[in-house]
């Protein structure tokens, strides 16, 4: 077996570097730093987002090294990028993907500067280290990689640098989606939106998410008789909508449990203290659910939402003198359905709850995503995962997830990509004081490093084709 060294990676001719042991990754850290900072350096804040700046980083990168990349822009300033590795087509293509624009930043919230990749105390710090410019700079460098080591593949890997995530897909996803849908044509995507536990020093549980919320926003509206403030009335269409509001905002909505998270619970039951561990498994047992799901909204509200389809009242507007009854009053509710939820029937049921035929329920259309079933758990990409995840951080659990907030999957599960989104480690309290879109957003450094091997060996584990016997 002849080996050859290229530019500091090791690999063995015949066989791709599968298990992640032929490359030398204290070797590769430098250079994913040096791309990683160089892409958090560049401000793509959305509005405005100025993609294309990232873009022309991307291209620029595998221009020098012979990828081939092509750039798709519905506007010219929020380009997409595709790049692609060949594989001998036995198998249909991985897809993995990252969006380069980022949320804005309030700049005297920032200890440093916001795009300034700053190093200090082990983290990287600045807009987008851990959303999702951490994603973006490791599919990089697994497409570096596969090129610089001629792994051998049974598919294609395809790289897709997305505008506009951050509220505005048109540019992006789907325009992707809908206009050059055969560029990214997948059987498989690998994406943000899970991570890995980190708690005191070890990774306990990988997480990676199969499924999310479906973003269903309605207003509710009600119209009264205006008149004079000292005159009570009886249709006031003030007392009419904060009546119907805290009714649906108490409203304890059916549970709804699918195969990802029926899966979450048992495996985090498994991994949990006993008092945690009986409640996870008790939450369908007719006798203790109620006490259980108390329990959870009032400290677990995310296990709580992950439930069910959720409720929450977030604009209230009505009224403009003190002494002038309003004619009319409107909530704005962010309703998050969860998969396989009727949207007819929820707010049918929605109606009867608020019981009052003077509130009136308008759905609103921004944000929607298609509705999907979630990716499965039987598959080699979802296998795949488990395996790397017990590789790389041994005595650790995966856990599927549903993701309450919504992420450019669902536009990719909508045409039949299995798709899973996962992420570098982070501790409660990073994700908590840190995460994304949060004022300070920053990333262990040696998390970036796990985090581009985690990806580099998930991609080869159902690409690289197995030297035949
Ligand atoms: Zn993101």
């Amino acid at each position: 077996m002849t080996c050859m060294v290229l530019l500091g990676l090791v690999v063995t001719a015949q066989t791709p570097a599968i298990d992640g042991k032929a490359i030398d990754w204290k070797a590769q850290e430098s250079e994913i730093l040096r791309h990683y900072s160089a892409l958090v350096q560049i401000d793509s804040s959305n509005p405005p987002g100025n993609e294309t700046a990232v873009v022309n980083y991307l291209k620029k990168v595998f221009d020098a090294e012979g990828i081939p990349a092509q750039v798709f822009a519905l506007d010219p300033a929020r380009a997409n990028l595709v790049a692609r590795i060949k594989g001998n087509g036995k198998k249909r293509p991985i897809l993995i993907m990252a969006h380069t624009d980022v949320v804005g930043i309030q700049r005297e919230k920032w200890p440093v500067d916001p795009f300034g990749a700053i190093r200090k105390e082990g983290y990287i710090w600045g807009r987008g280290t851990v959303d999702d410019k951490d994603k973006l700079a490791a599919n990089l460098m697994v497409m570096l990689l596969l090129k610089r080591s001629g792994a051998k593949l049974d598919r294609d890997v395809i790289f897709l640098a997305e505008s506009g995530e951050e509220g505005t897909t048109a540019p992006g996803i789907e325009f992707m989606v809908n206009q050059h849908f055969s560029q990214i044509e997948a059987e498989y995507c690998l994406t943000e939106g899970g991570g890995a536990i980190l708690s005191s020093g070890r990774v306990t549980a990988v997480t990676v998410s199969t499924t999310e919320k479906l973003p269903r926003r309605i207003r509710l509206v009600v119209n009264g008789t205006s008149g004079h403030g000292s005159v009570p009335r009886t249709d006031n269409a003030l007392v009419h909508l904060s009546t119907a509001v805290t009714k649906i905002g108490t409203w304890e909505t059916p549970l709804r449990l699918n195969d990802t998270t029926r899966t979450y619970f048992e495996r985090l039951a498994g991994m949990s203290p006993p008092e945690s561990a009986a409640r996870y498994n008790g939450i369908t047992d007719p006798a203790r659910t109620a006490a259980i799901q108390r329990y959870l909204a009032e400290n677990e509200p995310m296990h709580y939402s992950m439930l069910r389809t959720s409720v929450v009242p977030t604009i209230l507007k009505a009224g403009f003198r003190m002494n002038v009854i309003p004619s009319e009053a409107e909530a704005t509710i962010d309703v998050r359905m969860a998969p396989g939820e009727d949207p007819n029937a929820f707010l049918a049921q929605m109606q009867r709850q608020i019981g009052d035929a003077a509130v009136k329920i308008e759905r609103l259309t921004d944000g929607e995503r298609p509705p999907t079933p979630p990716s499965r758990l039987d598959t080699e990409m979802f296998r795949a995962l488990e395996i790397v995840g017990k590789r790389m951080y041994p005595g650790s659990v995966t856990l599927p997830t549903m993701l309450t907030g919504a992420t450019d999957m669902a536009f990719l599960r909508a045409k039949g990509i299995q798709s899973y989104g996962i992420g570098p480690a982070s501790s409660d309290a990073d994700r908590t004081n840190y995460g994304a879109h949060s004022d300070v957003e920053r990333l262990l450094e040696s998390s970036l490093y796990s985090f581009a091997r985690f990806t580099w060996e998930a991609v080869l584990e159902v690409s690289a084709s197995k030297p035949s016997k």
